[in-house]
């Protein structure tokens, strides 16, 4: 990410960043808030930048001096990033960071420290942490990035100053993947999955996501037509090519637009529709539903979403959800 997309996606981000070095007025930790895909690592490793550039630009980091090359390859000696080990961030890993903090900066009077996933450090590390920012150094930054601000300790998120990140409106990513060459029913699927501009341009152009897409649109098929088909299409395709949470929670997504399609045409808005398609099966199942029942079906889509996260065995999680999407269907 460049500087000038900053300024673009989030500029209330860029303005903090600019504002706080122009007037000296840096915090001691900061705490970037938002969706995944809004450019919180990105932006992390720019403030990095502004601060630590060699070159003397009035507001961006030059991105060809030493420092700032440093930073973006991972190797700059004043500049930690910690990332989640595994499913956690573990109490030795902030211990390792504090050890490595009270040695002296080694180039430069400053540190500053990237801790990613921070809702997912452990409750050990978390007061580690916390002892951390309960005594700043003057010379120390630190910058905690989380999707979940909610599963952040309240008396971490006291000494933080909290900036939110915006997600990108769906239009704008829509637009840029059109620009891009992606295909109309792709590009408005992939723009609606996603609020990051270059993860929806790496779907877009995925394998995995065109058979994604197709999968889900068997699936529909299926519940159409009998329960057991449907039963099948998810033993047979969708629990081999949606193997882990991030998948299954695109797989959920890409079926929950298709049902919200079956609404547009029933409202006769047929111009919004990604599954372009599949426009006469959407005709003919017009009869079989009405817009409660789509809501409903919408709805029970959101559930298996929210139970991703209990760690809900997959192929239960799915059956379930079949059971509930062939409830009240004209046809049992
Ligand atoms: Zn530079």
């Amino acid at each position: 990410m460049s500087w000038k997309t900053l300024e673009t996606n989030q500029p209330h981000v860029a303005k903090m960043i600019v504002n706080s070095i122009r007037k000296e007025r840096v915090a001691h930790a900061y705490l970037f808030e938002g969706q995944k895909g809004t450019g919180k690592k990105e932006a992390a490793l720019l403030f990095a930048k502004r601060l630590f550039c060699l070159a003397n630009v009035y507001d961006e980091p030059c991105e060809a001096c030493v420092n700032c090359r440093r930073i973006q390859s991972g190797n700059h000696p004043d500049v930690h990033l910690v990332s989640p080990d595994g499913n956690s961030i573990k109490k030795q890993q902030i211990e390792q960071l504090q050890e490595e903090f009270t040695k002296t900066a080694v180039e430069s009077s400053r540190k500053l420290y990237i801790i990613e996933h921070a809702d997912q450090m452990t409750v050990q590390a978390a007061n580690s942490l916390l002892k951390f920012l309960e005594e700043p150094s003057a010379k120390t930054v630190a910058i905690l990035l989380t999707e979940q601000l909610h599963r952040i300790l309240p008396t971490i998120v006291s000494r933080c100053q909290v900036i939110s990140f915006h997600p990108l409106p769906t239009e704008r990513i829509y637009a840029y993947l059109q620009q891009q060459g992606v295909a109309r029913g792709l590009a408005i699927l992939a723009a609606r999955v996603t609020n990051s501009l270059e993860e929806a341009l790496q779907l877009s152009q995925d394998d995995w996501f065109a058979q994604a897409r197709k999968i889900v649109v068997q699936l529909y098929e299926a519940l159409n037509k009998q329960y057991v088909q449907a039963l099948l299409v998810i033993q047979q395709h969708w629990l081999t090519h949606f193997t882990n949470k991030e998948q299954m929670n695109i797989g959920l997504d890409l079926l929950l637009y298709l049902y919200k399609d079956l609404l547009y045409v029933l409202l006769g808005e047929e111009q919004q529709i990604a599954y372009d398609d599949c426009m006469t099966e959407f005709q003919q199942s017009r009869f079989l539903y009405s817009e409660k029942q789509i809501a409903q079906h919408m709805r029970a889509i959101l559930q298996a979403k929210a139970r991703l996260h209990t760690n809900m065995n997959p192929q239960l999680l799915m059956e379930q959800l079949v059971l509930q999407l062939r409830e009240g269907s004209a046809f049992v």
